[in-house]
C-alpha cells in the first residue's frame, strides 16, 4: 500500500490495482492518491475508473489498521484485481491543502508568541476550526494572530516536506503542536517545514509556498470550557 500523497501533494491521478474489497464497498488499492481522513484533515473524494468503462465514486476515505480504505458507490461494480484509474476531486483537495498549511502557520505564530498548544482541529474545504489550550483568548487577540499570518503569506515563504529519524525529530522544540499521533513503529517521521516559521511532524498534504494559502479570514471564537478556546476561519 503506497500512499502517493505523502511524497507529492499535487498528484491528482494514478493507476492502481484493486487489492481487496470488503462489504462490497470498502476498496483497498496497491497505491493511492486519495488522502484518508486523519490528523484533522478531511478525506479526499473522487472516482475510480476501469479500462473497460466501469466507474465508481469515492465518497469516503479512511485508514483501517494502517491501510487506506476507499468507500465506493455504487457497490458491487469493482472486483479484486481490477486495474483502475484514480482521480481525486482536486478543487476540494487543494482547499484542504491551503487550509492545512494555514493551520500550521497560525499555530506556529501562537506557539512562538505564547507557548500555547493546539488540542484539536478539524480542517474542512470551506471552513476550519482549531482548539487551543488557552485560558483567555478573545476575538481581538485571534484577529491579530491572523493578521500576522496574512503578512507571512504575502512574503511567499516556501513550505518543504522531508523525513527525519524519529529521535532526531523529537529534539526539535515544538515539533508536535497539533494533536497528531505517531505510532512507535514509525522510525522516520515526515516533517513539514514552513521555512523560518514552523517545523512540525505531520502526515497531511500541504501547499509548496505560503502564497498559495491566499488570505486567512477570521470567523469567530468560541469558549469551549476551561483551557479550551475554539477559533473558526476560512480562506479567500
Ligand atoms: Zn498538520
Amino acid at each position: 500500500m503506497n500512499s502517493l500523497y505523502l511524497a507529492d501533494s499535487y498528484l491528482k491521478e494514478c493507476d492502481s490495482t484493486v487489492v481487496s474489497i470488503s462489504d462490497s464497498k470498502f476498496v483497498t488499492l496497491d497505491q493511492t492518491v486519495f488522502y484518508p481522513k486523519s490528523g484533522g484533515q478531511a478525506n479526499d473524494e473522487g472516482k475510480l475508473r476501469t479500462s473497460d468503462g466501469r466507474e465508481v465514486k469515492v465518497i469516503f476515505v479512511g485508514k483501517v489498521e494502517g491501510v487506506v480504505s476507499h468507500q465506493v458507490q455504487p457497490e458491487g461494480v469493482l472486483k479484486d484485481g481490477d486495474n483502475v484509474h484514480c482521480s481525486i476531486d482536486w478543487e476540494r483537495r487543494y482547499k484542504l491543502m491551503r487550509m492545512h498549511t494555514a493551520a500550521h502557520l497560525i499555530s506556529a505564530l501562537m506557539y512562538t508568541d505564547s507557548g500555547v498548544m493546539i488540542t484539536g482541529n478539524e480542517l474542512q474545504p470551506d471552513q476550519s476550526r482549531m482548539d487551543f489550550d488557552f485560558e483567555k483568548m478573545d476575538a481581538e487577540m485571534m484577529k491579530s494572530f491572523i493578521a500576522k499570518a496574512n503578512e507571512k503569506i504575502k512574503q511567499g515563504v516556501p513550505v518543504k516536506t522531508y523525513y527525519l529519524p524519529r529521535e532526531e525529530a523529537f529534539k526539535i522544540p515544538g515539533i508536535v503542536k497539533l494533536a497528531h499521533v505517531f505510532p512507535p513503529e514509525e522510525k522516520q517521521l515526515r516533517i513539514v517545514e514552513i521555512e523560518g516559521i514552523d517545523i512540525e511532524a505531520d502526515g497531511g498534504t500541504h501547499v509548496n509556498n505560503l502564497s498559495e494559502v491566499g488570505e486567512i479570514v477570521f470567523l469567530k471564537v468560541e469558549n469551549k470550557g476551561k483551557g479550551r478556546k475554539r477559533v473558526y476561519y476560512t480562506l479567500k
